[in-house]
């Protein structure tokens, strides 16, 4: 007797079935975002949580599985239609914005593959690929040698580890003994990401070791970084690292990298460009100028999948020097990495990081840079850049709406919209009221956050623009709903 078993017995039929069904949904949930922004609804809207598990009650099911092709796709349909829809041109909530074509398909060729980026001898072709295209990359910045890039899984592991890094190269020493006696101090503009100060409580720093530089016109002020490198040797703490923001979260706004690293330098201090948001304006010769100064950085943090619409999730760390990788991360642990390959060239990628098994997100980068091109990267960030020049010229003319904070530098705006015969000084009722408004409507989700420099004003919205199918006539749309919804919201008193 054979033993055998029926789950999964028939994978090739079984999977064929699923993306026959699944095809037309796929296509139509596409086709139906990107039809128009009159049609309601195509966004998605609201829903409480008890409305969705509602939904989603499945005790029984979950005993005996549902087994069947049609049935999975049936609740498939379901995730989709109560889910915000990325694709439509409404969605202006975040700083990365909806998949395209090639990406869904080379997240599917990610699946087939199901790897598992650690060792060269389970990954080869994508290990290689991953080297050249990290290497291709950091060459945009670094006028260097030898730089080199790698995935990390997230915006807070791609900082992290530059900050381990940093320790690791500059006090070889706490590879083995931790931080010892070191207080290390992380430098920081006040307009610092927080997966900063997260990266400083697992370094066992706590997160009183950053240290926020004031800033002047949106940027961290050189001069009181010195100050502020002067105080922490005063007391007798150590240095470390400072992290110079490209494109921060709120503002967009860039700090002046090589002012920076001018002041960092001669203390032996590790320079670090948080790019997560705005760094990929290296692909737009427009715009490249912005992260010039990063080419005098030890290491920056980029992340294809917000600028470039890389499927979630695709973040590079890259380095001047690609052997640091391992050099600051590496234990040589024999039982996994043997070093077979031929070389100086390392393969053995988990071995150049703090992880092991990693997603082979590299992949979707390579691609679809070889499916767009530098040329297709370009269009894509120079488009979205006028698209946001062209919403500020809109609101700065339109009476009601002010910008909030220095001039836009990147692909968001923050801005209050007060309509006309409203009164009040804080702005947070009339700022949630239209936002809600306009989701609730299924038209356009925006974001809305409190003033990080002066909250007096109350909350204001900010929208980004970081989609090749978005138009100037979907802009003016915005400006009109945002208006009616204004209007709407006075006479309602702001309560929905
Ligand atoms: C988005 C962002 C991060 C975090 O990146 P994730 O991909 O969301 O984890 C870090 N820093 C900045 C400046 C960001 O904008």
């Amino acid at each position: 007797m054979t033993i055998a078993l029926s789950l999964e017995s028939d994978r090739a039929q079984e999977l064929e079935a699923l993306l026959t069904l699944l095809q037309p949904k796929i296509v139509d949930y596409v086709a139906g975002a990107t039809k128009s922004t009159a049609e309601l609804g195509t966004l998605g809207t609201y829903h409480e949580p008890q409305e969705i598990r509602a939904q989603f009650q499945h005790a029984e099911t979950f005993e005996s599985g549902l087994r069947s092709p049609q049935a999975l796709v049936g609740v498939v349909e379901k995730i989709l239609l109560l889910s915000v829809n990325t694709w439509n041109p409404g969605f202006l909530d975040k700083l990365y914005a909806s998949n395209n074509p090639v990406g869904v398909v080379l997240d599917l060729v990610l699946s087939l593959l199901n790897t598992n980026l650690h060792v060269y001898t389970v990954l080869p072709v994508l290990s290689v690929m991953e080297n050249d295209i990290g290497r291709q990359y950091a060459a945009l910045f670094f006028d260097l040698q030898n730089p080199g890039g790698l995935t990390f899984s997230g915006g807070l592991w791609s900082n992290i580890t530059a900050l381990h890094m940093a320790r690791a190269i500059l006090y070889p020493d706490t590879k083995v003994e931790g931080n010892g006696a070191h207080r290390f101090v992380i430098f920081a503009s006040q307009h610092l990401h927080y997966s900063v100060a997260k990266a400083a409580i697992l370094m066992g720093l706590g997160s009183a070791a950053v240290v926020k530089v004031a800033i002047s016109q949106g940027a961290m002020c050189p001069k009181s970084l010195e100050q502020e490198i002067a105080r922490a040797k005063e007391a007798g703490r150590t240095p470390l690292a400072v992290v110079a923001t490209a494109g921060t979260t709120v503002f967009g706004l860039y700090d002046d990298v090589e002012a920076i690293a001018k002041v960092a330098k001669p203390h032996g201090i590790w320079v670090h460009v948080d790019g997560l948001w705005g760094g990929n304006v290296v692909f737009s010769a427009t715009h490249r100028h912005k992260v010039a100064g990063a080419r005098h950085a030890d290491s920056i943090a980029t992340n294809p999948h917000k600028m470039l619409g890389v499927p979630n999730t695709c973040l590079f760390l890259l380095v001047p020097d690609v052997a640091l990788f391992q050099t600051a991360n590496s234990l040589q642990a024999p039982y996994l990495f043997h070093g077979r390959e031929a070389g100086d060239e390392n393969f053995d990628l988990a071995d150049g990081t703090l992880g092991c098994g990693r997603r082979a997100d590299a992949l979707k980068f390579y691609l679809a840079w070889l499916y767009y091109g530098l040329a297709g990267f370009a269009e894509r960030v120079d488009h979205a850049f006028r698209i946001a020049e062209y919403f500020v010229a809109e609101i700065r003319r339109r009476p009601g709406f002010r910008l909030v904070g220095p001039s836009p530098q990147c692909l968001q705006v923050c801005f209050y919209y007060s309509p006309p015969g409203w009164t009040g000084t804080s702005h947070t009722l009339v700022t949630r009221y239209v936002s809600r408004e306009l989701h609730r409507q299924g038209r356009y989700l925006m974001d809305y956050l409190p003033n990080p420099d002066d909250d007096t004003e109350g909350e204001f919205f900010r929208v980004v623009f970081n989609l090749p199918i978005l138009t100037s006539d979907v802009v003016d749309d915005l400006v009109l709903r945002i208006e009616a919804a204004g209007k709407a919201g006075l006479e309602a008193g702001f309560k929905n």
